[in-house]
């Protein structure tokens, strides 16, 4: 079998250093300077490896658009403020929140738009596709460079790229899930010696089978203190969405994808797209607990539908010929239906904001 150079340096790395954690080998394979994934390929869209709400259709955007000027109104309009996303991928999704943003000028004269990337490549995918906005465009590496502003944030498919841990029960104990090297000098599953702290053992875990396998992020988890800390002490609010679950459980989530195919994750590393699924209850404890009111997750369906998904498609629709009024059928079907190919109920919308935020339609009560 022909291995990728990044598979040789991760066997290189094993050798050294015994069996190598699945957050690490995933921080590797996506974001290694030379040979990650993020940054080497452009992996989004029909021709990539995996499609994305906001490529799907502009409908996504505009309607995020919408709902970050309404937020933004309900805040009492504070100028000037921070509009950022997080991983923001080709751009896409903020070029459409910045074209739909046109209907307030006093929103876009308040707004300086930051993009945190951590791929130089995608920024400058980011750069191409927004450069028609007109807008200045600031890139930042961390939430922590964001200037000390009010800050409107969103972000799709983003926190599912950060690093996850893995941990088996085993015994009394949960040993940390690793990769090694077998005897034929392939990348194998294995458990390392790391135990799981008692005091870091989530609740839910209490009385776990042996075998059981349990996905903890702290990675994400202090992502999402830092922008709650950020709108606690600066104001503001924050929109993710993410394949993810409402609440904390078990089982293996871990999966790479490669042209629209799921691939062995331990197969050619760097060439495919890792993930694993976000635990939003996790991180709306972390962001309640660094001071920032957190709503109730919702679906993406819920999400879309109740800001006006199918209005906006009638007007897309409008006067234009059968075969694009079936394509906007198709995309609303995609981002917002139920079937196993669309994103409505497996993609949650979890949105957390500054104490004391009025509510953020949606989301209802926190
Ligand atoms: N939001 C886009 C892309 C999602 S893919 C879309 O919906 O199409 C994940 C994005 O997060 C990529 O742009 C990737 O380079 C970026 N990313 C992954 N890890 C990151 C990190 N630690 N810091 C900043 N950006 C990161």
């Amino acid at each position: 079998m022909s291995d990728t150079p990044l598979a040789d340096r991760i066997k290189q790395q094993i050798a050294i250093n015994g069996p190598m954690p699945v957050a690490d080998y995933m921080s590797l394979c996506l974001l290694d300077p030379k040979h990650g994934y993020y940054t080497q390929a452009e992996p989004f869209g029909t021709n990539g490896d995996f499609i994305t709400a906001p490529e799907i259709s502009q409908l996504f955007g505009e309607i995020v658009g919408a709902w970050l000027i309404n937020a933004w109104r309900a805040l009492g309009k504070p100028n000037p403020f921070v509009l950022a996303e997080a991983g923001p991928g080709r751009g896409t999704l903020m070029r459409d929140v910045l074209r739909t943003a046109r209907i307030d000028a006093e929103f876009v004269d308040a707004a300086t738009v930051y993009l945190i990337e951590a791929s130089p490549k995608l920024r400058e995918v980011q750069r191409e596709t927004l450069i028609q906005s007109g807008q200045e465009l600031t890139w930042a590496t961390t939430i922590s460079d964001l200037p000390s502003l009010p800050q409107l944030l969103v972000s799709n498919e983003f926190f599912d790229a950060l690093p996850a841990r893995q941990f088996i029960k085993v015994g009394d104990d949960w040993l940390e899930r690793c990769i090694g090297v077998n005897n034929n000098g392939d990348l194998h599953w294995t458990t390392g010696a790391t135990r799981l702290a008692k005091g870091d053992i989530p609740k839910v875990a209490n009385n776990a089978e042996t075998g059981s396998l349990l996905e903890i992020s702290p990675a994400r988890e202090a992502i999402a203190s830092e922008m709650a800390a950020h709108i606690q002490a600066h104001g503001g609010v924050v929109l993710h969405f993410d394949y993810s679950h409402t609440r904390s459980g078990f089982g293996d989530t871990f999966q790479a994808v490669k042209a629209h195919q799921f691939v062995d994750p331990l197969q050619n590393p760097g060439t495919a797209d890792l993930t694993s699924h976000v635990d939003f209850e996790a991180i709306g404890q972390a962001a309640q607990a660094s001071g920032a009111t957190v709503f109730p997750p919702m679906t993406q369906a819920e999400f879309l539908l109740n800001c006006g998904l199918l209005e906006r498609a009638g007007q897309l629709g409008t006067d234009k010929s059968s075969d694009v009024q079936n394509q906007i059928r198709a995309d609303v079907q995609r981002l917002a239906g139920d079937g196993p190919n669309d994103m409505g109920e497996l993609f949650k919308v979890l949105c957390f904001a500054q104490p004391d935020c009025p509510p953020l339609l949606p989301f209802a009560g926190n």
